[in-house]
């Protein structure tokens, strides 16, 4: 194993969204090159150019940015560096490592029917692999490897061990087709190698690629990175997760009001483990992430525990990073813009409001009192505890109220004798001053609430309902 300093990458292809999965490939990815002082670089794969799109990217970068994870540079796009791709398969023409296949489609088919009605392997053997420079047609060929063709191949993978492979598994495969391009598999190991790739980590669906991807290396004589394949996500039933099971999609779940912390937290937590730790910071996850931790078998995905941290993380965020995070959400689901007021009455009611919230929507919904502007129109439900009588005794509240010192205490103090003097119970007075108050039956508790609003609104609003 090398000892240079840490270099990992995630390198999607822009063909679709950011599925969840391959956002918590990125961020192991970042995990483990930010834990360890190394560098975490972003490649585009867009080799495919048909099924790659600028949209796709931007959704990409849109969705790395909402988890908050940073990349160093710019961004690297593979199709940009195809000349290199192509040199280095010159390359290994000249060393011999490689050679020049003038079969034709339909000869390759015939080789495969044959192979098939001999029960034999179909993987296609070139009859140019041997065949000298001298002797070559002047005709269209694909540039293939030599792969060799007896023994095996063991490769060390840092989650699934020792994995081995017979090498009669292995064809040569191509490198450059007929009309000079490169493929993909020659594409990954240059732009690794060439950005100073230590450590791949990616999805397991990729470990037969790896063998492949081998043979580039061994044939070039460069240092191999370190592999790590990560088994995929699954959904709650053990099966791979889809559409059927929920979102699947980074930015669905930006929309669904889940903050990024939480998500980091979840998803570094699917599929890696650290002791019996569910609930931990950036921090600790950057000091703590490791391969050995990640799980051979695949996680399932608990849509309940990602909104039980999702909560955690909100309780313990800052209350000025949640109200930017919260306004980020509302722009993500192209609600309207909160005023100037609303977002200081937010930030103010923030303590209260993120102790018990999971997601962005919820802490909106609790947020209601301080979001709606005089004069209030309580609800069906709420109007009906706003009967003459609590009116009265709400309206005898209100020059208790001006001059009393603006606490908790006073304020219970003075609702609780208020609630005496009338022979009933503070919790009787509960519903009539959350009508007046927020105008619902279901808020953050009264007292909370007159805190948040302050003297004056409290009083006017009581003002309104009393009338
Ligand atoms: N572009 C590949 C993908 O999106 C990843 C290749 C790799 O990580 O080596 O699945």
């Amino acid at each position: 194993m090398s000892t240079a300093p840490v270099v990992t990458r995630f390198a999607p292809s822009p063909t679709g969204a950011l599925h969840i999965g391959s956002a918590r490939t990125a961020l192991f990815n970042w995990l483990y090159a930010r834990g360890r002082g190394g560098k975490f670089l972003l490649r585009i794969e867009d080799t495919d150019k048909d099924r790659s799109t600028d949209e796709n990217t931007q959704i990409i970068l849109d969705g790395m940015n909402w988890l908050g994870l940073d990349w160093d540079g710019d961004p690297f796009h593979q199709s940009a560096n195809a000349a290199r791709h192509v040199a280095v398969a010159h390359e290994l023409l000249a060393k011999g490592a490689a050679y020049k296949c003038f079969a034709t489609q339909d000869e390759i088919e015939a080789f495969r029917e044959k192979a098939r009605s001999e029960k034999a392997s179909t993987l296609f053997r070139s009859p140019w692999r041997d065949v000298a420079e001298a002797e070559y047609p002047d005709a269209p060929y694909v540039v293939r490897i030599k792969a060799p063709r007896d023994g095996q191949t063991t490769l060390h993978d840092e989650v699934q061990g020792d994995v081995t492979w017979s090498n009669d598994q292995l064809d040569d495969m191509i490198l450059l087709r007929s009309d000079g391009t490169p493929v993909y598999m020659l594409a990954v190991v240059v732009d690794d190698h060439d950005m100073g790739v230590t450590h791949v980590i990616r999805g397991d669906d990729h470990l037969a690629n790896a063998f492949r991807q081998n043979l580039v290396y061994e044939a070039m004589g460069w240092d191999k990175p370190v592999l790590a394949h990560i088994p995929l996500i699954f959904g709650p039933d053990g099966k791979k997760l889809s559409k059927r099971h929920g979102a699947t999609g980074a930015s669905e779940y930006q929309r669904l009001g889940y903050p990024a912390a939480g998500m980091r937290n979840y998803l570094t937590r699917l599929g890696w483990s650290h002791g019996d730790d569910e609930f931990f910071t950036d921090a600790q996850a950057k000091g703590w992430f490791d391969l050995p931790g990640i799980g051979k078998s695949p996680a399932r995905f608990d849509f309940k525990k990602l909104e039980n941290i999702c909560g955690q993380q909100i309780a313990v965020a800052d209350d000025a990073a949640l109200l930017h995070e919260l306004k980020a959400f509302l722009a993500a689901t192209n609600a309207p813009e909160l005023t100037a007021a609303q977002a200081a009455g937010l930030l103010a009611a923030m303590p209260s409001l993120k102790e018990r919230a999971k997601s962005f929507p919820e802490l909106i919904d609790k947020a209601h009192f301080v979001l709606i502007s005089r004069p209030i129109t309580p609800d069906e439900k709420s109007a009906k505890s706003l009967d003459d009588v609590h009116k009265g005794i709400l309206a005898e509240l209100t020059p208790q109220l001006q001059n009393a010192s603006w606490d908790r205490n006073t304020l219970e103090t003075l609702v609780t004798s208020l609630a005496e003097a009338h022979e009933t119970k503070l919790g009787k007075l509960a519903g009539p001053l959350r009508a007046a108050l927020a105008g619902r039956t279901v808020s953050p508790s009264v007292f909370d609430m007159m805190l948040v609003l302050g003297r004056d609104e409290t009083i006017a609003r009581l003002g309104d309902a009393t009338r």
